[in-house]
């Protein structure tokens, strides 16, 4: 190696050229792009030139050098295209102490320019020692085509974060998390939101590689929705990607769990209404282990994990256990069964409330305030109302509900088999019982799908 790379410091400091014709412009416009005080000197300098200096880009002395011009200069470059011009400025700026360069003159310079590929910060420098200028265009024309323009932009940014990436541990950890950003988050980032998308991607990217480096996992407590995969939100998906553990509620689908990553371990949780279970206590125990284990736990649940999905239980043990956790909401059975019968939930004019109940709770039928649902226009929703339909329909009657209040049952909801029975409170048993519904159901008293509406409503004016 006769030539030693360096990145020399010229932020501030001068570079003197010498020369003002097509050398001297080619090397300027490498020289602009530092942050370097340049000044040319020549008798004859070209438009360009005079341009770039209206520009403040540089200054110019328009006549031919003398001693001193060079003082206080980092870097000199003779480019007069005159040999014996050439020898003469490098004899004053080298006895000036500058670094010099005669340009196409390797033997009588100090130093040489290598070629460059520039992705500011990210700057490559390409040397052959002046024996293959070819060979360094086609390595740079290599490099350009390989290094995203992005990357200049994507180290700035990533400067600026250092600071908050130490929290993780040095070493492999921050390696990793640089690595993933510079070749995988950045690019992508600013392929989907320009440079405005950078920062956050480096704060969730950041937020994954702290919660990966906690040892005891993660749960996210997620909403599967009522079966069709196509409604799980993003979150739900992504989440289901991630996951190293699926422990999914029995009206979870298949087609569901067929979203999990491939080498998830799945663990059905199911408690069957009212046949044999897993106790809700184990069930904590088992989300609380696995996390403990240092796993990625997603804790799948039909509809939204909000609604009569015992969610808090399972908090309660994650904050117990003080185990990080996340909860991604999903379609609820209420939502997704009123938009197939065409219905709001809630009306102007007819419902300005509606109440989510359940059928039974763990103490056996539910109570309710029925006297306050018997109303007309009252809507409710009844989940897990299968079993009790006898009671909640006795006990709606009992407090003065119109027997003919339209009442709408839909069974497996978003599901290919789908159902949906249109019936009225008076009707609600047998019809229930002559139904014989084997897939989870929502009953709606109060609403019948909209294209029987019309008519329900002219049986109640009769009643
Ligand atoms: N967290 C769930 C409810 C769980 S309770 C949600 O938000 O939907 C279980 C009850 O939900 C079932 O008994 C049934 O009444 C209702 N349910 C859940 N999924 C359903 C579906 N696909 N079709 C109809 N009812 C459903």
């Amino acid at each position: 190696m006769k030539h030693f790379p360096i990145f020399l410091a010229v932020e501030g400091r001068r570079i003197v050229l010498s020369g003002g014709g097509d050398a001297a412009m080619a090397k300027l416009r490498l020289l602009m792009k530092t942050e370097a005080h340049l000044t040319v000197i020549a008798a004859d300098i070209a438009d360009d030139i005079h341009k770039w200096a209206s520009q403040g880009k540089l200054r110019i002395i328009e006549r031919a050098m003398e001693p001193g011009d060079a003082l206080c200069a980092a870097l000199f470059y003779a480019a007069n295209e005159d040999d014996a011009e050439d020898a003469r400025v490098s004899a004053i700026a080298n006895a000036e102490g500058a670094l010099v360069n005669i340009v196409d003159n390797l033997a009588d310079s100090q130093f040489i320019t290598p070629a460059i590929v520039d992705r500011d910060p990210v700057t490559v420098a390409i040397g052959t020692e002046g024996a293959a200028p070819v060979l360094a265009r086609a390595i740079k024309a290599d490099l350009e085509e390989r290094l995203p323009t992005s990357l200049g932009i994507l180290a700035r940014i990533g400067k600026s974060f250092r600071h908050a990436v130490e929290v993780l541990p040095m070493g492999r950890k921050r390696r990793d998390f640089w690595s993933s950003f510079y070749f995988n988050a950045g690019p992508k980032a600013i392929a989907e939101a320009g440079e405005p998308g950078v920062i956050p991607a480096l704060e969730t990217l950041l937020d994954n590689h702290i919660m990966a480096d906690t040892n005891e996992g993660h749960v996210d407590l997620v909403g599967a929705g009522p079966g069709d995969p196509e409604l799980l939100t993003l979150k739900a998906r992504n989440a289901l990607d991630k996951a190293d553990v699926v422990i999914h509620d029995r009206l979870v689908t298949g087609e569901i769990l067929e979203l999990a990553r491939r080498e998830a371990i799945i663990i059905d949780a199911g408690k069957t209404g009212f046949g044999p279970s897993m106790k809700q206590e184990d069930i904590d125990a088992l989300i609380v282990q696995h996390a403990l284990d240092g796993h990625h736990v997603v804790r799948l649940k039909a509809g939204d994990p909000t609604v009569f999905g015992r969610l808090d239980e399972e908090i309660e043990a994650l904050e117990a256990a003080d185990v990080s956790y996340q909860i991604i909401p999903g379609i609820t059975a209420a939502s997704a069964a009123v938009a197939i019968i065409g219905q709001s939930l809630t009306k102007r004019g007819r419902n300005s409330a509606v109440r989510l109940i359940t059928g039974h709770d763990t103490k056996g039928y539910a109570d309710h305030d029925w006297a306050a649902l018997a109303q007309p226009g009252e809507v409710a929703a009844i989940y897990m109302g299968k079993k009790s339909a006898r009671f909640i329909q006795g006990r709606l009657l009992m407090h003065g509900a119109d027997p003919a209040t339209p009442v709408t049952i839909i069974e497996n909801v978003s599901r290919a088999d789908q159902q949906i029975i249109a019936t009225t409170l008076a009707e609600l048993e047998p019809t229930l019982t002559q139904a014989d519904l084997q897939g989870p159901a929502i009953t709606f008293y109060g609403l019948a799908p909209r294209d029987a509406a019309s008519q329900i409503e002219n049986i109640r004016e009769f009643a």
